[in-house]
C-alpha cells in the first residue's frame, strides 16, 4: 500500500465474504486510528503515516506535491458507491484516479468490472480476477461528466466497491506534445500497443531497438533451418517497425530499427563490451537487420551486436532528436527482460545526453500479460501491482477517440508477428483448432488485438532524476540469473 494513502473502510452489506468480514474488522480500527488523526490534525494531514494496509493492496507511493490530492467520502448505495465531485483546483487537469478498496466476488467465473458514470457519460473498467484490496480507478473517461457538483455513480459487477473516505488523485500534466517526441520500443509493435494514439499525427520519432529475431518459429515452413527461420523473421518484423507508424501519419524516414538482436539485450547488459550472437545462429551483425531503415540517422555498415554500440547508438538519437518528450518502457510494470532493459539502455544514454525532457512511462506486458482487462474500448485503471512500492510521480491518460482506436487496431494488424503466417493461414483450421505454437496471438486473455486499442493510453510521468532512480533501482533489486526471454511474448 502506497504511505500516503488513507487505509480505512466503512463497507457494509457484503456479509457473504468471509474475507470481507476479516477485512472490515481492520478497516474500523484503522477508521478509528483515522478518525482521531481526523480530529488532531485535520483531514488533509491524516493520510500520513498510517500502516499499511491489507496485503493484496496496490504499492503505488505517489510523490507528495504533485497533482491534487483530496479525500471524497464514498456513500454506499444498492451494488456500488457514490459520491459528489468539486472542481479541481487546477482547471488545467487532464487525468483523475480514484484509490478504492474492492473485493471480488468469490465464485464468479467472469472479470469483474465497474460501471462508471457522472453526468450522462458511463465507462466500464474491468479489474483482475480475484481483485482485494486497494486499486488505482483511472475515472479519466468521464472528464466531460465532470461538473462542478455532479454525482460520481459506480456500480459492480462482480466485484463489491467499498464505502466511506477514498483518495482522488488529480493531474495537470501540461505535457507538450506538439514538440519532439521519441518514443523507445524494445520489438517492432511494443511502440504501436503502448503509444500509437499518443504518437498518431505527432512529430515522434520512433526507435525500436532489437528486430524481433526470436520467439515462436513461425515461418518454419518456409524455412527448415532455424536459423535462417529467425533471420528472415527479423528483417520481416524490422520491416514492419519502420512502416506500420505511417498508419498513424509518422513516415518510415522517422522510424528506426536498431537491429540488436531479440531476447539479447540482458545479457548484453551483463558483459557491454562482448559481441552477443543471434539466439539461433551465429550471425553477430546486427546491418543485416538495419538494412530495413529508410532514414539514415544509423548508417548501414557492418555493427557488432554489444550493448556498448546500443548505448552509443541511443546517444546518438539523442542527439539528433532532441525529444521533449521520450516514451520508454517501465522497467518493474513491464515484465519482459528486453523491455526492461531497453529502459536501462535509455538511462545509460542520457547520461551523455543532458537536455530537459518529460518521460512518460509505459506497460505492455504487466499482470501476467493479461491486463487491461476486459474487451477492447474499454478503459483500464493502473496495472495492479503488490510488490516494492513504486514511486508514482505523475499519472497520464491520453485520450484516444474511437476512430484512433480502430486505426490502431489495423496498425496492429500490418503487424507479421501478432497474426498468423501464410502456412498457418493455409491450414483451414476446422472452427476451434488452433495452429500448433505456443504463443498463438489469438489466445484471447494475452491478445494485443483485445489488451491494445482502449480509450486511454496510460503512462507513468517522471522527471529526468524520476526515471533514474527508477532505473538504478530497478538494476540493484533486479534477479541476477538472466531470465529466458525465449518464449514470452513480446
Ligand atoms: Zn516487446
Amino acid at each position: 500500500m502506497a504511505k500516503n494513502e488513507f487505509p480505512v473502510s466503512l463497507a457494509d452489506g457484503f456479509d457473504r465474504q468471509k474475507e470481507s468480514r476479516r477485512f472490515r474488522a481492520h478497516s474500523w480500527k484503522q477508521l478509528r486510528v483515522a478518525a482521531l488523526a481526523l480530529l488532531v490534525l485535520g483531514w488533509p494531514l491524516v493520510s500520513a503515516g498510517l500502516p499499511a494496509g491489507e496485503s493484496g493492496d496496490d504499492t503505488y507511493r505517489f510523490t507528495p506535491g504533485i497533482g491534487e490530492q483530496r479525500i471524497v467520502l464514498l456513500s454506499e448505495v444498492l451494488g456500488g458507491a457514490q459520491w459528489i465531485w468539486t472542481r479541481p483546483g487546477d482547471s488545467g487537469w487532464d487525468t483523475v484516479l480514484l484509490g478504492v478498496r474492492l473485493s471480488a466476488l468469490e465464485g464468479d467465473a467472469a472479470e469483474p468490472w465497474l460501471e462508471l458514470s457522472a453526468g450522462s457519460l458511463c465507462i466500464q473498467q474491468y479489474v483482475e480476477r480475484g481483485s482485494h484490496g486497494l486499486r488505482w480507478l483511472n475515472l479519466t473517461g468521464l472528464k466531460s461528466g465532470f461538473a462542478d457538483g455532479a454525482m460520481v455513480n459506480m456500480v459492480g459487477h462482480g466485484v463489491a466497491v467499498e464505502a466511506g473516505p477514498a483518495t482522488l488523485r488529480i493531474f495537470a500534466n501540461r505535457l507538450n506534445l506538439k514538440g519532439r517526441i521519441l518514443i523507445l520500443a524494445a520489438h517492432p509493435d511494443d511502440a504501436e500497443i503502448a503509444a500509437f494514439g499518443l504518437y498518431a499525427g505527432s512529430n515522434a520519432t520512433i526507435v525500436t531497438l532489437t528486430c524481433g529475431n526470436a520467439g515462436d518459429a513461425n515461418y518454419k515452413d518456409q524455412f527448415p533451418d532455424p536459423a535462417e527461420q529467425y533471420q528472415f523473421k527479423g528483417y520481416l518484423r524490422a520491416v514492419d517497425s519502420v512502416t506500420a507508424p505511417w498508419q498513424g501519419g509518422i513516415p518510415p524516414e522517422r522510424c528506426f530499427n536498431l537491429g540488436y538482436f531479440d531476447a539479447r539485450l540482458q545479457d548484453m547488459h551483463a558483459a557491454p563490451a562482448e559481441v552477443i550472437p543471434e539466439m539461433y545462429g551465429p550471425n553477430r551483425d546486427i546491418s543485416v537487420y538495419r538494412r530495413a531503415n529508410i532514414g539514415r540517422m544509423l548508417g548501414s555498415g557492418p555493427r557488432s551486436n554489444t550493448w556498448d554500440h546500443l548505448v552509443e547508438d541511443l546517444v546518438r538519437v539523442f542527439k539528433k532528436v532532441k525529444p521533449s518528450v521520450i516514451v520508454l518502457p517501465h522497467p518493474f510494470l513491464d515484465s519482459h527482460p528486453d523491455h526492461a532493459f531497453t529502459a536501462v539502455a535509455a538511462v545509460q544514454a542520457l547520461e551523455k545526453w543532458k537536455r530537459p525532457a518529460t518521460f512518460l512511462v509505459y506497460t505492455n506486458h504487466a499482470g501476467e500479460n493479461l491486463y487491461p482487462y476486459g474487451p477492447a474500448g474499454t478503459s483500464a485503471p493502473l496495472p495492479p501491482w503488490a510488490g516494492r512500492e513504486l514511486t508514482v510521480e505523475s499519472f497520464y491518460a491520453h485520450p484516444v477517440s474511437p476512430g484512433l482506436q480502430r486505426r490502431k487496431l489495423f496498425a496492429l494488424d500490418t503487424m507479421h508477428d501478432l497474426r498468423l503466417s501464410p502456412a498457418e493461414q493455409a491450414l483451414c483450421l476446422p472452427p476451434g483448432a488452433q495452429p500448433d505454437r505456443e504463443d498463438y496471438p489469438r489466445i484471447q486473455s494475452v491478445d494485443y488485438f483485445r489488451r491494445g486499442p482502449r480509450p486511454e493510453e496510460l503512462f507513468f510521468v517522471f522527471s529526468r532524476e524520476g526515471v533514474l532512480k527508477l532505473v538504478q533501482t530497478y538494476l540493484a533489486e533486479m534477479p541476477t540469473a538472466s531470465t529466458p526471454a525465449t518464449a514470452q511474448r513480446q
